[in-house]
């Protein structure tokens, strides 16, 4: 008797060269059958040995390609029969798509065996950049629809040459059924323009021609994956040059090196920095930036760390064999979402870049480079796009599909069905029309990309969110709507991602959120699970003046806190001494504080205590004070003080002890070993906070979300003081402790409050 299954594969499985995987597998233990892409994943039929079949379906798990991860393996059918009518294993056409349920990779870097072939004279491919094959190259940018076949790809319009076509056929090359395959003949091509627009040179020869002006000093715009970049030498003036044409006076700029060799000259790695930055994913890694690297000071000023990573297509190979490092930062100008277009980047990069080397494949969907900082063996994402995304979260329970519409700074949205949440890439600021033209595009492209139509909505309290609008207009009136607090959507995201579904605190620290009783919230002590929530303490609220402007000029809610700690006078004073030339705007300021709006924010914190200590009084981006804060701390030992107290039944964590601190003593010491007690402060004082909450409620698991969680010293001195305390910290893992996180949050209260199936 022989045995015929049927298995319908979920997870990552299209696009990574599964199905060959499962014909060399199949001819391994030597079954019949066949293997198909469906949109759901994948569907096998196999005839054969009844043992054999098992050991295949271990197989497929434990033997599964390094890009895939299967989710599930479903046995449709499993039935003994005399004989069947099948004599090999072939690999089918795709099915018909039916409902979406199929995932599939990010864009991977160049890997190992297409390196060897781009570096060989010998090779077809000798030097041509969209070399690709099964395990890396395109995909998220590329796909238009699912399923992942080359039709339905931006590579649709390429017609394979007879040499690609054959081993696009051949199942034991590998690049068989790779989409994107191509080469010199058939495929995309490099063109070189002037900043104008003028055609200078084409294939090989722009590439050179664009190395040796890079070397020269120029400012080239470069088509990558998910969008274009800019390019420059890491020194003075061509750095200077780009800051002034970009409009960028501060932010830093992420470099792009060789390999680990140069890496090691520029900055300290960590084995695990190294681990990360090696990674098919490739992010922007942050390291600790070693001395004397020659590297310009204002490619990250008054920062202690640079952005790095290694080149992850063979363009950027080609390019980074003659010049070891580069500037490579995102297309764009000043907040707006990176350009991915050719027609788009010569309109908005006049005047920026000085060439530009464009190709002609289009980018189906633009994603910036994706952020990480380590703490520790720790990720913290701080910026979720390319190599991550479209990666889901998983969840424990069933959902309806809900539309998510995330948070305005930082936005993302996020889709969820079943047990699977997709969280969109980082698409920005929605205040900036481009951002909400992204945003929609995006939005819309997921919805056809997963075949989805959802119907309920999950958005913040905020009433003038951009993001809840555009959700709107493009899934129309929703059935039901739920509005989410941001705090606790930060506190649910990182639930969800941790799998854990009992009663947690939660210690949310970031910039602002709209509160459930109106006011402005940032430093929250929650406790709650995915449904709901209570706030048990908070930050000491103070008046914030100047609304938005308090963002950008820090010393305002410094001058309020030293308002509220030390009374008007003496505040006036300090601040004369401390910002000599605003002294005319005190008095104004100090008279109207209390009708300034109260805001608990810790965020706003972190920026005031930057400008007592004359690190950054003004910014020129969002989180610089706080950074730079961050960056100017040296050891130091002691840790500055703060209250806890009880009013009313809610913890207060007070800053005015601090706020005295900084103004007697913190000044004496400098803003090194100031900044470094203030960190300490706060983490011990934080972890006292999760130990008082923890005896109040029996709780001891302690969720650490928002965005002031990015800052690596913070989180590294608050973890090991909580845990030594009996608290189980958790935090984010897949995604970030940002806003970016939000979206995801709020489809899993959503979910919780609309029809949930048991697990
Ligand atoms: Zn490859
Ligand atoms: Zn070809």
């Amino acid at each position: 008797m022989e045995r015929h299954v049927r298995l319908q594969v979920s997870g990552v499985v299209q696009g990574v060269g599964f199905r060959p995987f499962c014909s060399r597998l199949s001819a391994e233990i030597g079954l019949r059958g066949s293997v198909r892409n469906t949109s759901a994943g994948v569907a096998i039929e196999l005839f054969g040995d009844p043992e054999g079949i098992d050991s295949f379906i271990v197989r497929l798990q434990t033997d599964c390609p390094t890009l895939g991860h299967i989710q599930s393996i479903a046995m449709v059918l499993d039935e003994r029969i005399t004989e069947a009518d099948v004599s090999s294993f072939e690999i089918l056409e795709s099915g018909s798509p039916g409902e979406g349920n199929a995932l599939f990779p990010p864009d991977i870097a160049t890997c190992p065996d297409c390196l060897r072939e781009l570096r060989d004279p010998r090779n077809r491919r000798f030097r041509y950049p969209f070399t690709n094959c099964t395990n890396c190259g395109p995909r998220f940018t590329i796909i238009e629809g699912l399923p992942y076949d080359r039709p339905l790809t931006s590579m649709a319009g390429f017609a394979f040459c007879e040499r690609c076509w054959s081993e696009y056929n051949d199942p034991v090359d590998r690049r068989y059924h790779a989409q994107p395959v191509a080469c010199e003949v058939c495929g995309p091509r490099l063109s070189l323009l002037s900043g104008d627009g003028s055609p200078l040179a084409e294939g090989d020869e722009a590439l050179r021609e664009c190395t040796r002006a890079l070397a020269a000093g120029e400012i080239v715009a470069l088509k990558g994956l998910g969008g274009f970049h800019i390019a420059c030498l890491p020194e003075d003036a061509p750095v200077l040059r780009l800051r002034e044409r970009k409009k960028r006076p501060a932010k830093p700029f992420a470099l792009m090196i060789r390999d680990d060799l140069v890496a090691e000259g520029l900055v300290t790695l960590s084995p695990y920095s190294r681990q990360l930055l090696n990674s098919p994913r490739r992010p922007i890694v942050i390291c600790p930036h070693k001395h004397l690297s020659g590297i310009s000071p204002y490619v990250a000023p008054s920062q202690d760390s640079l952005g790095i990573m290694l080149p992850y297509t063979p363009l950027h190979h080609l390019i980074m064999e003659e010049l070891p490092v580069l500037v490579m930062t995102s297309a764009n100008l000043s907040d707006e979402p990176l350009v991915s277009e050719n027609g788009e980047a010569l309109a908005k990069l006049k005047g920026v870049a000085d060439l530009l080397l464009v190709h002609d494949r289009p980018i189906t969907m633009k994603i910036d480079d994706s952020v990480v900082a380590t703490a520790g063996k720790r990720s913290i994402l701080l910026r979720r796009g390319r190599g991550y995304v479209p990666h889901p979260v998983m969840t424990k329970r069933e959902m309806p599909q809900i539309l998510a519409a995330g948070a305005e700074m930082r936005s993302t949205f996020s889709l969820a069905r079943g047990r699977t949440i997709y969280p969109s890439q980082y698409i920005g600021d929605l205040k900036q029309l481009d951002s909400a033209i992204y945003y929609e595009k995006a939005l819309r492209h997921f919805l056809k990309l997963f075949d989805l139509r959802p119907t309920l909505l999950a958005a913040d309290l905020h009433p003038s969110f951009a993001c809840t609008g555009i959700a709107k207009k493009v899934i129309g009136v929703p059935e039901n709507t739920l509005l989410v607090q941001h705090h606790h959507a930060h506190m649910a995201a990182c639930l969800v991602e941790n799998g854990f579904e009992g009663m947690a605190l939660g210690i949310i620290l970031d910039g602002t959120g709209l509160g459930s009783d109106r006011h402005t919230w940032g430093g929250e002590f929650l406790l709650g699970d995915a449904r709901t929530f209570t706030r048990l303490g908070h930050f000491q609220e103070a008046p914030l003046p100047g609304g938005d402007r308090a963002v950008l000029e820090p010393w305002r809610f410094a001058l309020a806190l030293m308002e509220r700690t030390l009374g008007q006078d003496a505040a006036r004073s300090m601040a004369e001494k401390l910002w000599p030339e605003r002294k005319h705007i005190f008095e104004k300021i100090l008279s109207t504080l209390d009708a300034a709006p109260l805001t608990s924010s810790s965020g706003r914190l972190f920026d005031a205590v930057s400008a007592i200590l004359g690190v950054r009084a003004e910014v020129s981006y969002e989180g610089q004070a706080a950074m730079e804060l961050e960056s100017a701390a040296k050891d130091y030992a002691e840790p500055a003080p703060f209250e806890i107290r009880e009013e009313g039944g809610v913890l207060i964590l007070d800053w005015k002890p601090l706020v005295e601190w900084l103004v007697a003593e913190g000044l004496h010491l400098g803003p090194g070993k100031a900044s470094s007690a203030f960190h300490f402060g706060l983490a011990e004082a934080l972890s006292d906070v999760a130990l008082e909450l923890s005896r109040r409620t029996g709780v001891r698991e302690t969720v650490l979300s928002g965005g002031v969680w990015q800052n690596k010293r913070l989180l590294s001195l608050a973890l090991p003081l909580m845990e030594r305390k009996g608290i189980k910290p958790l935090i984010h893992r897949v995604l970030s402790p940002n806003d970016e996180c939000v979206s995801v949050g709020q489809a899993a209260v959503a979910s919780l409050h609309w029809g949930v199936k048991p697990a």
